[in-house]
């Protein structure tokens, strides 16, 4: 048997006739940038994360960087995040111009340990953006409480947690604004590039609009520099289409992961714990186990695709060695990365795929 990592063909199979007629709708309309279809995608997407205003951009990082900089964040300030992220959530406050300040994390759940934000702290704080990192919101609450009190602004990144929820309320509805990717891969997926920020904030929401179109309200009046940050017509479009099957494939995604939970209960590996206030969506199954590099090349050998998310944290990175960090900075996520495999999952694996994969990792252990 073979075991993709993730298996986009099988989920374009299952929608085939809704996407073609979503394409059909732009090249007849002929609204390829922005538009109607991309319109309806921003309100139907903001009223499905319980929030008043969205809008789309052509990427996760744009999501993040016009929204850091419609909170005013530029140079000579700082932004709290993770060391375990996508490197995009650092590379948005640095192209603001600000400096990112890293805090570990939480041992079980792999999100931000809300209990070390104070100390990360000073006088050039002006974001925290946490990280719902593979399908998990983080503890939300007390960072909040945090954030109020240090007059703080909260951009959630949400671009693996598009329906995940933190006491029954959806992720990117909890801080002041949420930020969506659409890679292909991720929950929520579109056909090419595509983003998304949701708030509450029609002050922050109006801002991003016209950042993310060269800065005009109105053609060729540029009040503000923006760039082009635009999301394609036929990306709403499809979008559109999918979001109508995104709670469906989000608990095939939870079913999958419990029948993984399930099997691999007595092997010696750490599976993913999911905290009591969140829906964990799963856009990622990770699992900890102590010869992860054996054991991924023994999954390879025998078919099964695997990730690292991620192998090398952001403050041990090249790019990142002007903050003049070592190793030992962040201890927590230092020993994650040694010991963490991203094992297949997508809303159409079968359980026979699972039970292949667990099969597998039984055998190596052995
Ligand atoms: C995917 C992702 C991003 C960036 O999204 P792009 O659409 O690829 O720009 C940012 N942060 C996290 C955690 C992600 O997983």
């Amino acid at each position: 048997m073979r075991v993709p990592f993730v298996d986009l063909k099988a989920q374009y199979e299952s929608i085939k006739k809704e996407i073609t007629e979503a394409i059909g709708t732009v090249l007849q309309n002929t609204a390829y940038i922005l538009g109607e279809q991309v319109e309806l995608f921003e309100q139907e997407f903001a009223s499905y994360c319980g929030v008043d205003f969205g809008v789309g951009v052509n990427s996760g990082t744009t999501a993040l960087h016009l929204t850091l900089l419609a909170s005013n964040v530029g140079p000579g300030d700082e932004v709290i995040t993770v060391p375990n992220t996508f490197i995009a959530t650092a590379e948005a406050i640095s192209l603001t111009g600000a400096k990112p300040v890293f805090v570990d994390v939480e041992p079980d759940t792999y999100n931000i340990d809300v209990t070390k934000v104070e100390a990360a702290i000073t006088r050039n704080t002006k974001a925290i953006i946490p990280v719902h990192l593979y399908g998990q919101p983080a503890d939300m609450d007390p960072l909040l409480d945090i954030a109020h009190s240090n007059n703080l602004v909260v951009i959630e990144d949400s671009c693996q947690a598009h329906g995940a929820e933190y006491k029954g309320k959806k992720a990117g509805a909890l801080g002041d604004a949420g930020c969506f990717s659409f890679y292909p891969s991720k929950n929520l997926g579109a056909l090419g590039e595509g983003g998304f920020v949701a708030t509450n904030n029609e002050k922050m929401a109006d801002t991003v609009r016209v950042l993310r179109d060269h800065g005009q309200k109105r053609k060729s009046c540029h009040d503000i520099k923006g760039i082009n940050g635009r999301l394609e017509g036929i990306q709403g479009a499809v979008l559109r289409a999918k979001l109508r099957k995104l709670e469906e494939w989000n608990n095939h995604r939870r079913e999958k992961a419990f029948y993984y939970n399930r099997l691999l209960d007595k092997l010696p590996v750490t599976t993913p714990s999911e905290a009591e206030y969140a829906k964990h969506v799963y856009h990622l199954y990770v699992i900890r186990a102590q010869n992860r590099a054996e054991l991924s090349d023994w999954l390879s050998e025998n078919s099964v695709a695997t990730g690292i998310h991620y192998p090398i944290p952001i403050h041990l990175q090249k790019a990142y060695a002007d903050l003049g960090h070592k190793a030992g900075d962040f201890p927590v996520v230092e020993e994650h990365v040694k010991e963490i495999v991203s094992l297949p999952m997508f809303p159409h694996i079968s359980e026979d795929q699972v039970e292949y994969v667990v099969d597998t990792i039984r055998k190596f252990l052995s």
